[in-house]
Formats: structure tokens, C-alpha cells, sequence
């Protein structure tokens, strides 16, 4: 069951602007509405234009859309059905025109629920390795406490609006196309809620709701990787009409760190360590996250070579185990030589005959030789 890309379903580019891609599901909407196309597929493309519509036109969809791709965590909420569509400019004008009076309409006083919000928060690396607790202020829509959500002055009530009769919709004649019809249109005197608010309230000038910064209080878990997010049920913005809340998904990103990498559950470091240690052999202390660990580097050790240090990765944030650190070793030529140290390496050079004495870097040199020679 493998969905098509949003943006080809509407025959956008990535970077197309809300008109273009209004435009553009218009024009497939017109083209595929089942109440003017009968060809079987129809309604199945017009149900996916309408689905990457819902999608794409809404900017925090979008975001998410862009980001996280058909998995994204609100997808399971993409889909529904007409009503969702709050905020859909050339929705409402589709269906005045295709279903005439005929067309579902959204019931202005149904319960609705509040929009999913997203915030990123930034890690320092060790703090995504072992989690951590802590609070974060989210701006977020709040029911207005004065109030209670009406929008009407306390002690006042909103009045049913007397143009819509409480529908939400007007009623309009209008010549199309496909002849005379009905449309019905938000009503402008109430913008669709089928209340009048005589008497406004000051705390929030009739929305109901007001912009408020809310600390919430976050639990990362230890393990966290780049672009894993943790869903905080309820804490998005209220619903309306009694809906209930949306959530609030955290999104990790971990901060780069100077001397480890990452993957998954893996720690990456690399080592420098001197040629004599590597020739002679050494016990050298390797830094992990989780403290000072020895790691006996044995002799004739080459650059590039890779220790593995068995649980000195990152936690698994399923709780399954710890990931491993892999240190790679890297011999640092000496510069600056003093002048004993170069007669002492001139001696060494002399007595090791100018060959390299390790069996398999042996043949190497043999292969390198063969080569000067045109053999
Ligand atoms: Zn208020
Ligand atoms: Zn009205």
C-alpha cells in the first residue's frame, strides 16, 4: 500500500506557494469530483488530491509532511473526512459549487479537535545519551479564563446569529456552469460560528482563546536519537465545542559533538595514538560517555585499525541493551624531530633495511616494488 508523494499527486513542485497548489487541486478537484466524472477511478483521485490538499495547504502539516513524509505522527489524522478542514480557503468554494445546497457542511457547533503542535528542542550530546527532565514554555492557544470560552463578556451570553438562524451558512442563488444553483456560504456575519457576540469579552476580544506561553513538563528519554520525537498527549492547542485537545510532539535534535559521533546506538571516536605506541604496543585510556575506559592497544597496531568497547555506546531508547563504542586508531607521524630523534629513526631506518617488517603490509610493499620495477 505504498502512497504517492503529496506534491506529485498535485502536480507541484516541493517548493510550490499556497496559491499554486490551491490552483492546482482546484483544477484536479474540478476534474475528478465524482458528481461530474463517472469514470471508476475518479473518486479515488479525487479522494487523494483532496487528502495531499489537506496536507499541503496547511503549513504544520506541511512542515511535518516535509519532515517526517507519509509516517508522519499526525498522518493518522490527515484523512478526515470533510470536516477537518478548518482553515481551507478554496475547499468551501468547491463545494458551493459542485453540491449546490446539497453539499456537507461542517455543523459549526460540533465538537472540534485542537490542532497538533510541534517543538523542537535542542541536545547536547550526552544529554540525548542519558536523557533528561526538564521544562519548556510553548506558546499555545489557551480557553480564555474570563470567559470560560464563550468570547462574551461574563454574565452575558452569544446570541444565536439571526442571518444563518445557528447554521453557519447563507444561502445564495448563484448561475454556474452547470446551471442555477443554491450555494451556501459562510456566513459573514458570524464568520461561520452561527453565534453573534453582542457583548465581547476584553480579556480576548470575543475568540475565546488567547495566546498564552505554558510550561510543560518534558521527560526525554535516555537514548534519544536525531529527529525521534515524544508525543505529550493533550498538550496541543484546546479543541472548540468541547473537542478535546491536540498533542504536542517533541522533536529531538542533538547537537554535534568534537570528539564522538553517533549512529543509532553506536559511539564513534577516533584516536590518536604515537608510532611508537603503535609499533610497541601500549595500554591507552579511550574517553566514553560513560567515563575513562584502558584499552590495551596491542603492538604492530596500524592506523585505521578499529577497538570495539562492548556497552560504551548509547542507550537503546526501546531499553534494549546499550550500543557499543568503536574507537579507530590513528598513528600520528612525529614532526619536529630533534635532532637525536632523527639519528636515532636514521639507525632504526639502517638496521630494519628500509623495509617494512610487518608480514601483510609485507607483501604490500612487495606489490609496490613489482610495480617500479614494470614486472
Ligand atoms: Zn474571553
Ligand atoms: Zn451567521
Amino acid at each position: 500500500m505504498s502512497k504517492r508523494d503529496y506534491y506529485e499527486v498535485l502536480g507541484v513542485s516541493k517548493d510550490a506557494s499556497k496559491d499554486e497548489l490551491k490552483k492546482a487541486y482546484r483544477k484536479l478537484a474540478r476534474k475528478y469530483h465524482p458528481d461530474v466524472n463517472n469514470e471508476p477511478d475518479a473518486s479515488e483521485k479525487f479522494k487523494e488530491a483532496k487528502e495531499a490538499y489537506e496536507v499541503l495547504g496547511d503549513e504544520q502539516k506541511r512542515a511535518q509532511y516535509d519532515q517526517f513524509g507519509h509516517a508522519g505522527p499526525q498522518s493518522q489524522g490527515f484523512g478526515g473526512g470533510f470536516g477537518g478542514a478548518e482553515d481551507f480557503g478554496g475547499f468551501g468554494d468547491i463545494f458551493d459549487m459542485f453540491f449546490g445546497g446539497g453539499g456537507r457542511r461542517r455543523d459549526p457547533n460540533a465538537p472540534r479537535q485542537g490542532a497538533d503542535l510541534q517543538y523542537t528542542m535542542t541536545l547536547e550530546f550526552e544529554e540525548a545519551i542519558f536523557g533528561k527532565e526538564t521544562d519548556i514554555q510553548i506558546p499555545r492557544e489557551e480557553t480564555c479564563e474570563t470567559c470560560d470560552g464563550s468570547g462574551a463578556k461574563p454574565g452575558t451570553d452569544p446570541k444565536t446569529c439571526s442571518h444563518c438562524e445557528g447554521t453557519g451558512q447563507l444561502n445564495m442563488e448563484q448561475n454556474t456552469p452547470f446551471g442555477r444553483v443554491v450555494n451556501k456560504r459562510v456566513c459573514h456575519y458570524c464568520q461561520g460560528t452561527g453565534k453573534i457576540i453582542p457583548d465581547k469579552c476584553n480579556t480576548c476580544g470575543g475568540a475565546g482563546k488567547v495566546k498564552k506561553r505554558k510550561k510543560i513538563h518534558i521527560t526525554i528519554p535516555a537514548g534519544i536519537d536525531e529527529g525521534q520525537q515524544i508525543r505529550v498527549s493533550g498538550q496541543g492547542e484546546p479543541g472548540a465545542n468541547g473537542g478535546p485537545p491536540g498533542d504536542l510532539y517533541v522533536v529531538a535534535q542533538i547537537k554535534p559533538h568534537e570528539f564522538y559521533d553517533r549512529e543509532g546506538d553506536h559511539i564513534f571516536c577516533e584516536m590518536p595514538i604515537t608510532f611508537t605506541q603503535a609499533a610497541l604496543g601500549d595500554e591507552i585510556e579511550i574517553p566514553t560517555v560513560h567515563g575513562k575506559v584502558k584499552l590495551k592497544v596491542p603492538a604492530g597496531t596500524q592506523t585505521g585499525k578499529t577497538f570495539r568497547l562492548k556497552g560504551k555506546g548509547a542507550p537503546n531508547v526501546r531499553g534494549y541493551g546499550h550500543g557499543d563504542q568503536h574507537v579507530k586508531i590513528r598513528v600520528v607521524t612525529p614532526t619536529n624531530l630533534t635532532d637525536r630523534q632523527q639519528e636515532i629513526l636514521r639507525e632504526f631506518n639502517d638496521i630494519s633495511g628500509n623495509q617494512p617488517t610487518d608480514e601483510q603490509h609485507g607483501t604490500f610493499f612487495q606489490r609496490v616494488k613489482r610495480a617500479f620495477k614494470g614486472e
